[in-house]
């Protein structure tokens, strides 16, 4: 019972120990793996994304504000102007040639001394502050610290054609502001980059100005809000849209959550447009198949702790068979010993009880066995107690028990047999070890027995059974051996 108790106790720390061990490492490499997939996106993959996207959109920016900066510091320009705008075919055909050579939209020349709104093909009319169209002239007048801003218009019915206008301060040789110039490009190519890296990396990307409103998103974010609001309104992006907009040319690392999914940001200022690119990415959903490495970790640690314990169960069960086996056995003759007969006689007492069949016992002793001892030696003695244990298993009946009493004393338990057979088994035991060839060396001891036989009387205790065989076996010594005395 122990022993049992013992097992499971063994088999239970065992299922503890492995559970442990297979949860910490597993989820030990899932915090580590989730942790280098964040520190990846956050590091790598979102700064990479926004510095090729900023250097696709400098590519198309740093063209109209470099033609837009010549024209504003060519002299013919300003030398026309300071000379009183006298031909204007002159400065048409300059904007003409500007708008040809690089493949512009419009070009454009306002001045500030007369009004005049000159473009490739002429005159287009006076600009006043009244006229909601031509704000921007009049913000560009009082601009300090810039010499040009970035105008874009975009055209939400159609995408695809955004125009985007650079407006340049023009001044005097002194400094003084005589007008702005400019050109209008396309820049029809950004929201497909948009659409191209969002499509490819899952990534959110959009532009947002200084205000925080979305002015340029990609596919998702166009659909989700029409590509309109502010960030300061949105959910989640709004607990960061402060960080977002803060004039950091420097990538800025940013995180927030929304509806449980964890969000990177990587933000950033794109001086040139007075805009800042935003790209973000959801880790929850990257983690997620980390989440399906962790079941299957999980799993397989489940199938080997299974395997662990079967195979634990059996080898405990083999051994534990074994060690029983050795306990209740005699080594020397593979007899069963006197311990695993009190057991044995328990079962078959009460077998005798509720049967009324007749339970026997013969007690046997060897005759004169020290003289066997002394005369042979110690190895001769043992070889005579194995050949008496195997004369007596050859004699009695197979579900007869014969177990090793003491040192050269034996005990048969007879099942269903009454004391006249047992006396029948005992006189032929006698007859078969006194005829039995020991194969002693000369001289040749003669090896004999006494028996002492008894039957099971109800309610007889364990003691009272074997005391009354052991008094048959002292009544055949005395009776002068190699003879049979029943009790
Ligand atoms: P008796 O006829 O009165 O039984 O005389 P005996 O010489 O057989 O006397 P007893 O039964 O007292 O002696 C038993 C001897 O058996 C004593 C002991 O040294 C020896 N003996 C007990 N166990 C073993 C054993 O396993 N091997 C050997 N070789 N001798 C044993
Ligand atoms: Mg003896
Ligand atoms: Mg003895």
């Amino acid at each position: 019972m122990r022993l049992l108790s013992n097992k499971y106790r063994l088999l239970l720390l065992l299922t503890l120990i492995l559970a442990a061990g297979f949860v910490a490492t597993s989820l030990a490499s899932y915090l580590a793996s989730r942790q280098a997939i964040e520190h990846g996106i956050a590091d790598q993959t979102l700064p990479l994304t926004g510095d090729n996207i900023y250097s696709e959109i400098q590519k198309d920016m740093l063209r109209p504000v470099f033609i837009s900066s010549l024209m504003a510091h060519d002299t013919f320009v300003r030398d026309w102007i300071l000379a009183g705008e006298i031909d204007s075919r002159q400065i048409v055909r300059y904007l003409a040639e500007v708008k040809k050579k690089y493949g512009a939209i419009t070009s454009f020349l306002i001045s500030d001394k007369s009004s005049k709104y000159y473009y490739a093909e002429g005159t287009l009319k006076s600009v006043s502050p009244k006229a909601a169209r031509d704000i921007w002239y009049y913000r560009v007048r009082n601009m300090t610290g810039r010499d040009y801003e970035t105008n874009v218009d975009i055209d939400m019915a159609n995408r695809d054609s955004m125009t985007i206008f650079i407006n340049h301060r023009v001044h005097d040789y002194d400094g003084r502001f005589i007008g702005a110039t400019g050109i209008g490009l396309t820049l029809d190519t950004m929201s497909h980059i948009i659409d191209r890296y969002q499509a490819r990396f899952h990534r959110n990307i959009y532009f947002v100005d200084g205000k925080g409103a979305i002015v340029l998103a990609g596919k998702t974010m166009r659909e989700r809000n029409k590509g309109q609001g502010n960030i300061r309104n949105l959910p989640g992006v709004r607990d960061i849209a402060g960080q977002i907009l803060n004039r950091q040319t420097e990538p800025t690392h940013l995180s927030y959550q929304c509806e449980h999914a964890q969000i990177l940001v990587n933000s950033r200022h794109i001086p040139e447009l007075g805009w800042y690119l935003v790209v973000e990415q959801n880790v929850s959903d990257e983690v997620k198949s980390l989440q399906g490495v962790f079941i299957l970790n999980l799993a397989i640690s489940f199938g080997v702790t299974l395997l662990v314990l079967l195979l634990t169960l059996l080898t405990v069960n083999r051994y534990q068979q074994r060690i029983e086996r050795i306990a209740s056995t005699d080594a020397l003759t593979g007899l069963l010993n006197r311990q695993s007969l009190e057991l044995l006689f328990q079962r078959a007492s009460l077998q005798s009880r509720r049967t009324a069949q007749p339970l026997s016992a013969i007690l046997f002793d060897i005759d004169f066995f020290k003289r066997v001892n002394d005369t042979h030696g110690h190895l001769w003695g043992d070889k005579v107690i194995v050949g008496v244990a195997d004369v007596a298993r050859a004699t009695v009946r197979e579900n007869d028990i014969i177990t090793r009493w003491g040192g050269e004393e034996y005990l048969v338990l007879l099942n269903n047999c009454s004391l006249a057979q047992a006396q029948q088994v005992a006189e032929a035991l006698r007859l078969a070890v006194a005829s039995h060839d020991f194969g002693l060396p000369v001289p040749p001891l003669p090896v004999t027995i006494s028996l002492g036989v008894t039957v099971y009387q109800h309610a007889d205790s364990e003691s009272a059974f074997f005391s009354r065989a052991d008094s048959a076996l002292y009544q055949a010594k005395e009776a002068g051996r190699n003879c049979m005395q029943t009790a």
